[in-house]
């Protein structure tokens, strides 16, 4: 197996796994809409502006590439915006992923790897949360990626040719490690990002959502996974499924959370900026603590993380987010 197709190759976490399958020498096609990517962060194979609701322009660009997987990664993934904009989420989550598993099919690709979220957990009952708990997410962009896993799932069991792998992410954040590539967008809401874009004066202050959370600082509990080490677990996925692995749904997450305050602290000890922060109201469709149950991942597909340390995935995202700034005050 050496081709991948791959949607929102030019967004954060798919430019990554572009440069890394490229770097393992696979052969890649993005396919994306640019509408929160960039040409330039595409280091690897050749890019396809399209829409994946322009189904002509899809079919037309796999039949051509005839790629032995597909990674799905175009998506909104704002949980806020998702609870004013339900229908956005519907349409760019869950119909344009169903056109892609059509025209899959039809082209006759028969694996697939599909990023998901933990989001579809909502609040979890248990912590670690693991695979089998419940999906019962509280907000429409859990919602609109669990109808996508679920989609997966019957066409699995419907159909044996084809072999799925989904991940369900944690929160992913930090730069490649060498920064040839990092978060880039224009309206960023992610709380590490916000941070640093404060701590080097762009925001004037970040807002700390909700201090009265049922844990022990009062504010929400995340599982921080570096950038790198999901891109990592995208290339044990392909060659999981490349051997016959069977389909299957993986939790992305080290399995220990940090809360927003101490995200704070070791953001400005990284940046030796003591940037302003101010308590706010809660923001809508946040649970309080998520955190991953991770043993599946590292036993079935031999994952072994590299940068489990709060500290190196805020430096590689501060070296990037210094490079952003420079880059934009230059042009
Ligand atoms: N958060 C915050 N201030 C911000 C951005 C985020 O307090 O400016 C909080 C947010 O409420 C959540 C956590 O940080 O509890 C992580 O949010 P983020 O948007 O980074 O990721 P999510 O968990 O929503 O995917």
């Amino acid at each position: 197996m050496n081709k991948v197709f791959v949607t929102g190759g030019a967004g954060y976490v798919g430019s990554h796994v572009v440069l890394a399958l490229g770097e393992a020498g696979y052969e890649v096609l993005t396919y994306d809409n640019l509408s929160t990517g960039h040409r330039e962060a595409v280091l690897s194979g050749d890019l396809v502006v399209g829409d994946l609701s322009d189904r002509d322009l899809l079919y037309k660009t796999v039949a051509d590439f005839r790629p032995d997987a597909v990674m799905h990664f175009a998506a909104s993934i704002e949980v806020g915006e998702s609870v004013h904009k339900p229908l956005k989420y519907y349409r760019n989550n869950s119909a344009n992923a169903l056109n892609l598993l059509e025209v899959v099919r039809e082209v006759g690709i028969d694996k697939y790897i599909f990023s998901s979220t933990a989001a579809v957990y909502g609040n979890p009952q248990t912590l670690p949360v693991t695979e089998d708990a419940p999906l019962l997410p509280i907000n429409p962009y859990g919602a609109s990626k669990m109808i996508s896993e679920r989609f997966l799932a019957d066409l699995a069991a419907a159909d044996r040719d084809f072999e799925y792998v989904a991940l369900r992410y944690f929160n992913v954040a930090g730069a490649d490690p060498e920064i040839r590539l990092g978060q880039d967008y224009a309206n960023p809401t992610h709380l590490i990002t916000r941070a640093l874009k404060t701590a080097l004066g762009i925001f004037p202050k970040l807002q700390v959502f909700g201090t009265d959370y049922p844990t022990p600082d009062g504010t929400c509990i995340r599982d921080y996974i570096h950038i790198a080490d999901l891109a990592q677990a995208h290339l044990d996925a392909l060659g999981y499924l490349e051997k016959g692995g069977g389909s299957q749904i993986f939790n992305c997450g080290y399995g220990h959370g940090y809360s927003v305050r101490a995200v704070i602290d070791t953001a400005r000890q990284v940046t030796g900026v003591d940037f302003p922060v101010e308590d706010a109201a809660r923001r809508e469709g946040d649970p309080a603590e998520l955190v991953a149950g991770n043993a599946p991942i590292r036993a079935q597909l031999a994952w072994q993380p590299r940068h489990d340390d709060l500290e190196f995935i805020i430096r590689t995202a501060w070296e990037w987010e210094k490079r952003l700034a420079a880059r934009r005050a230059s042009s």
